[in-house]
């Protein structure tokens, strides 16, 4: 085991067990927020022929050249269109948006530009061959424009859509148990008893796995009782990939997450050079994965955003840039001075907005680790590397959370 590790280190760690990374299929319907599991190349090119930008006349650019000049109308292409009639000089085709553009055409005109009157269109406006929209300057047969772990948002649904296929090969979510452990702990919506709060950090952390791409499995809190936290531990690692504990992780004498590891589980780190979230602790149950995130709420949400987020990633086999994430790298001009922590990396809670041409940074709520309020009212962590400050004026590293 090793203790009090770099972010980067634990990440190296956590990394040597991986979630299994299996694959099935779905329909698109259901594709969203899934991870593509292998290369999708376009079945189609696109456009798959030329077709008119507008809705308007496809003619002759030479033959619009004089304001006023006056066409013959051949026909209609519209979209769907399979036989579309032939432009030959001094004619000009009705066409819309979308549809093929006839043979012997080489330019569109709007429609706002023209007057019709019986079988004759005058001409009021330029011609312009841009309006056509080339075969394949989308993408051709064969190109590959969604990638193994490509995270499928709405718009990559929509272009698997485009290139063809109505069946996806995605990543298996993997099935992600979510435990939280401390006698104080009340269901929310129960009476709380003197001393009892409400549990909160199950309901954040299965929200964040499910970001990621995960199924969370979330438990009721369970008691600080090493013999209730083998037997849920235990049904966990039978039916799930991996299992995300909070609370229960410190050197307390009711931190039996730790405790209960040390005796009976594999633990590979504990404790993290960061600031918040020390304490957690990583390892394996049953041979299955297992993160002990710390109880205070600001502290597992933030490990699972730097550490687990990034494990899931890598484990799922995710693109690093079309991927899933829950936060992106930015510099950021801070507005207000931040302490940072001696020998560890500090993500302060910060708020990160556009001025002029530059990100700042500023900071406002109470920075306390219990303070789940303060993830809420910011939107970003500083990235203060070990024993530095940030003073007014200072740019500095920052996650802008997604
Ligand atoms: P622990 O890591 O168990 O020492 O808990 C640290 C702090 O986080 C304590 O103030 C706990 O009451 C609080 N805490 C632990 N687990 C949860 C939870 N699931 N929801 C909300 N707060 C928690
Ligand atoms: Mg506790």
């Amino acid at each position: 085991m090793e203790t009090s590790v770099t972010l980067e280190r634990a990440l190296e760690i956590a990394c040597q067990v991986p979630l299994p990374r299996e694959i099935e299929e779905t329909g698109l319907d259901d594709a969203s927020g899934r991870l593509l599991a292998s290369d999708l190349a376009s079945k189609v090119d696109d456009p798959r022929f030329d077709n008119s930008a507008m809705d308007g006349w496809a003619v002759r650019q030479a033959d619009c050249e004089q304001p006023g000049a006056t066409l013959r109308v051949v026909g209609t292409s519209q979209a769907g269109s399979s036989s579309v009639p032939a432009v030959g000089a001094g004619e000009a085709c009705s066409i819309m948006t979308g549809a093929p553009v006839p043979q012997g055409a080489d330019a569109i005109m709007m429609v706002e530009d023209s007057v019709t009157e019986g079988d004759s269109v005058t001409i009021n406006g330029p011609a312009r061959p841009g309006y056509i929209r080339r075969r394949a300057e989308n993408l051709r047969e064969g190109d590959i424009t969604l990638p193994a772990g490509t995270l499928l948002t709405p718009a990559a649904v929509s272009l698997a859509a485009t290139m063809g296929h109505s069946r996806l090969e995605v990543v298996r979510q993997p099935r992600v148990a979510v435990i939280s452990v401390g006698d104080e702990l009340t269901q929310p919506g129960q009476p709380l008893a003197d001393g009892s709060i409400y549990e909160s950090n199950t309901y954040g952390i299965a929200s964040l796995v499910s970001r990621m791409g995960g199924t969370p499995v979330r438990h009721e809190a369970i008691h600080d009782s090493i013999d209730l936290l083998r037997e849920t531990l235990d049904e966990a690692a039978e039916s799930c990939d991996a299992i995300l504990t909070s609370g229960g992780v410190s050197m307390g004498k009711w931190d039996i997450v730790r405790s209960i590891m040390e005796d009976e589980g594999d633990v590979r780190f504990w404790r993290v050079m960061m600031r918040p979230g020390g304490p957690p602790l990583f390892g394996t149950w049953g041979g299955k994965p297992i993160f002990g995130l710390p109880g205070n709420p600001v502290s597992s949400h933030v490990v699972f955003t730097v550490l687990v987020a990034p494990w899931m990633a890598e484990s799922m086999g995710a693109n690093p840039h079309s991927g899933p994430r829950l936060a992106n790298r930015v510099r950021v001009v801070m507005r207000d001075p931040l302490r940072g922590a001696e020998a560890k990396l500090c993500m302060r809670r910060i708020s990160i907005m556009q001025e002029g041409d530059s990100l700042v940074g500023t900071t406002s709520t109470h920075q306390g680790s219990g303070n789940i309020h303060s993830m809420v009212a910011h939107n970003g962590l500083s990235l203060l590397p070990p024993g530095t400050d940030a003073h007014e004026g200072d740019t500095i590293d920052a996650l802008w959370l997604v």
